[in-house]
């Protein structure tokens, strides 16, 4: 029986993978989180994802978390003549927001008001960077644009102002839209796109407490992609729930030579605070079209690993890529490969922070990544309601795997992101005894551990209170609960 893989798979679901048995074949390959993108698609066709994400789960046996990803204020070309399909580098064309008008020299873009926030010297990107230009006069007509680097135009590309200090909120009226529509269908994380800065995710909260139903509402994910965002980094991290290195657009507004710096500054910031982290964008791009990857993207995968990322993540290569499965097998097995050298290697190849303690929970957390190393455990195990002792043991990253056990399945789903946790669903009873005995066996039917072994217990006691993390035992698997662990005493 292989060791569990750590590292968790976020997969976006598109064409290629909607469907239960791609699904299915998708859960089968390693992923924990579907990823629902509200940039493409209708709701009628992201309710048909989300329920066969569900029957997936239901079909495989296995928890899979659901990520909706708001699409946020992105900027595209909305109105493009003839003449502009091609730009080269010294031509000149006027932007300007609102309705495309049949103007030969004139560019149109989606109307946020941002042109009203830009300088004379800014630089300007389209289509993923692949066409650059400077901004060089403002007028009634509109932005004046002098192409510096060009190449091909098209409707509905990209438009990035890198260098523009922007205020519009990263929530649109379409993404309050999305968000209400992604609460009713109760997912377990949202993403918003293009954070400025914390400001947004508090925003964000505010609208969630106020439509939400049940206190299971999603973990807020903040993907950072914006040059504005880097300045605000740590205080996005902290009130973010998780953070994404979104290295597509930040690609654009940054230049690309800076963006291996900026993922593993990003990915330490989030690793020092406790937070989940999840890397994007391109891991597998050559996968789209071809059944393994490069040796430049496995490397990538790895190197991402080893920066001390949660998760990982594929967008088109599963959501419109020829070989979905392919692409999330690949991933599975470069993440084990990488991670059976890291804990080989003990500590010596893994030097990201982990959070300061800051709690009891913390405390306790450290203390069971520092019992799996010391005593050589097998499991620990965490007895959790709400998921906060699993994520709290996560954050110290112990040397083997985190068994998450709750009577909750929202809670089992939120852990999905937590690298190196595995959750399960046990009965509630009114015995905390009762339920460790039931993780226990959880435990050992998952062959993390047999009758004999050491494991670490973690629990809140009284259990059924969020949030309360205080018990830590050292026990053998097999005996009971309240027996004494004698195979390290002292003399
Ligand atoms: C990115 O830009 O890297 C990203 C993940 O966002 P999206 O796929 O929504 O463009």
């Amino acid at each position: 029986m292989n060791a569990p893989r750590r590292t968790k798979i976020v997969c976006s679901i598109g064409p290629a993978s909607q469907d239960v048995e791609s699904l299915v074949a998708l859960i089968e390959a390693g992923m924990n989180v579907a990823r629902v993108n509200m940039s493409h698609g209708t709701y009628a066709e992201h309710t048909i994802t989300i329920e066969n994400v569900r029957e997936a789960a239901k079909r495989t046996g296995q928890i899979i978390g659901i990520l909706g990803d708001l699409c946020g204020p992105k900027l595209r070309i909305t109105g493009l003549p003839a003449r502009l399909h091609l730009v080269k580098p010294g031509d000149q064309f006027i932007l300007s927001e609102g309705e495309p008008e049949e103007v030969p020299q004139k560019l149109t873009i989606t109307s946020l008001g941002v042109l009203g926030e830009v300088a004379v010297g800014e630089s300007i990107a389209f289509a993923d960077g692949a066409v650059r230009g400077v901004i060089e006069g403002i007028s009634d007509e509109g932005v004046s644009v002098l192409v510096t680097q060009g190449g091909s135009l098209a409707m509905r590309k990209g438009v990035n102002l890198p260098d523009s200090h922007l205020s519009i909120p990263a929530m649109t009226d379409k993404d309050f839209a999305d968000a209400s529509f992604l609460l009713e269908h109760a997912i377990d994380f949202l993403a918003l796109s293009f954070v400025g800065g914390p400001q947004d995710l508090t925003l964000a909260r505010e609208f969630i407490r106020s439509h939400a139903t049940t206190q299971n509402t999603p973990r807020l994910v903040a993907k950072i992609e914006r040059r504005d965002a880097l300045g605000h980094i740590g205080d996005i991290i902290d009130v973010a729930d998780a953070v994404m290195v979104a290295r597509g657009d930040l690609g654009v507004e940054i230049p690309v030579e800076e963006v291996p710096i900026e993922q593993k500054r990003i990915i330490h910031m989030a690793n020092a605070r406790g937070k989940m982290v999840i890397t994007a964008t391109q891991m597998l791009e050559s996968m789209i079209s071809a059944p393994t990857p490069t040796r430049a993207e496995a490397s990538d995968v790895a190197n991402a690993i080893l920066d001390g990322t949660d998760a990982i993540m594929l967008s088109a290569e599963t959501a419109v890529g020829s070989y979905p499965v392919d692409a999330v097998g690949q991933m599975d097995r470069i993440a084990r490969a990488t991670e059976g050298i890291v804990s080989d290697q003990s500590l010596t190849l893994l030097t990201h922070p982990t959070r300061t303690i800051h709690s009891t929970a913390d405390a306790i957390g450290s203390a069971a990544a520092d019992l799996s190393r010391h005593l050589l455990l097998k499991v620990v195990i965490a007895v959790t309601e709400s998921g906060h002792s699993a994520r709290t043991i996560s954050r110290y990253r112990p040397s083997v795997p985190i068994l998450g056990a709750t009577p909750d399945s929202f809670a089992a789903r939120s852990l999905t992101l937590s690298y190196g946790v595995i959750p399960v669903v046990i009965p509630r009873s009114p015995s905390t005894e009762v339920m460790i005995q039931e993780a226990i066996e959880n435990a050992i039917d998952l062959h993390l551990c047999v009758s004999g072994d050491l494991c670490a217990l973690v629990a809140g006691i009284p259990f059924g209170v969020r949030g309360t993390t205080n018990l830590i035992k050292v026990q053998i698997v097999g005996e009971g609960f309240l027996s004494i662990t004698d195979r390290y005493q002292d003399d």
